[in-house]
């Protein structure tokens, strides 16, 4: 090695021997750096490998969840399907009728009664049946539930030969209208509701896809999205045309409600052909 040149001794040291320590020492930190240099790139080889591995494990976990969600979508599309085709369907005549509701060929007045059964429903079906007229009853599910006689006098309703319509369970503007916007799913699960409190009390087989909006179709935003939800689930919105004001304003007795139907139905005009008269049967309604 170069640093001792031709001399064989250096201040007492054996040169020779001293060349050979040194050789050692260079090998042993050739051979260390060696290790170190293949320890490195087995190190790399193993992360690059790895890697790969948990990129194709990432990628297959990744497919795994979209065919989980794929095979969930469609699950809900078939139940929705499912539930879609139980939907009783109205009878064409049924359709025709309500289509025709503003268009009669004769001059026809549909008396219509919103939030029952009450008590003072008695009253109304035994003045109903003095003058052999059939009305129809927007019923509410919590009026149905409210008590016994409220089941016993929707029972008698269907059996007078009455139509029975849906007003919702509740009448709930806040949870039907949040913000004045109707949300589609708080009112076709309250629709359900009140269909089912009905159920309960006329039996399975009893259905009614007429319905009517508490404050009507008109008053709220939104209408849009709901006009499609009641097409896709079968149901029939019939608003009204006139009112007797029975629920606007003070308390009024019979002459005063007559008066306020006559003069509502005198607005729609000479040539209106039909007339849907909105009343209530709900309780404090009773003169
Ligand atoms: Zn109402």
């Amino acid at each position: 090695m170069g640093i001792f040149k031709n001399k064989d001794q250096f201040e007492g040291y054996n040169i020779y021997s001293m060349k050979k320590y040194v050789d050692k020492k260079r090998m042993i930190f050739t051979i260390t750096a060696i290790i170190v240099v293949i320890l490195t790139l087995a190190l790399t080889i193993y992360y690059l490998v790895d890697t790969n591995i948990r990129i194709k494990k990432g990628k297959e976990f990744a497919n795994q969840i979209t065919e989980y969600e794929q095979n969930q979508k469609k699950i809900e599309e078939q139940k929705e399907a499912e539930r879609k085709a139980k939907i009783p369907q109205l009878t064409e005549a049924g359709k025709e009728n309500l289509k025709n509701i503003y268009h009669s060929q004769e001059k026809t007045a549909y008396l219509t009664f919103d939030d029952g059964p009450s008590n003072n429903t008695h009253e109304i079906l035994d003045i109903l049946k003095q003058y052999n007229i059939k009305a129809t009853f927007f019923v509410l599910g919590s009026s149905i539930d409210a008590n016994e006689g409220a089941k016993d006098i929707l029972k008698e309703e269907v059996k007078r030969g009455h139509a029975i319509a849906n007003h919702t369970y509740g009448h709930d503007y806040s949870y039907l209208y949040p913000g004045r916007v109707m949300n589609v799913k708080n009112i076709l699960s309250d629709l359900e509701k009140s269909q089912n409190a009905m159920k309960a009390v006329l039996g399975k087989d009893f259905s009614t896809r007429v319905i009517r909006f508490p404050g009507g179709y008109w008053s709220w935003e939104g209408r849009t999205a709901m006009k499609e939800a009641l097409e896709q689930n079968q149901y029939y919105n019939v608003d009204w045309n006139a009112l007797n004001k029975d629920a606007e304003g003070t308390k009024k007795n019979a002459e005063q409600l007559v008066q306020c139907a006559k003069e509502s139905v005198k607005a729609l005009g000479p040539d209106a052909d039909s007339v849907v008269l909105l009343m209530h049967d709900t309780y404090g309604k009773d003169k």
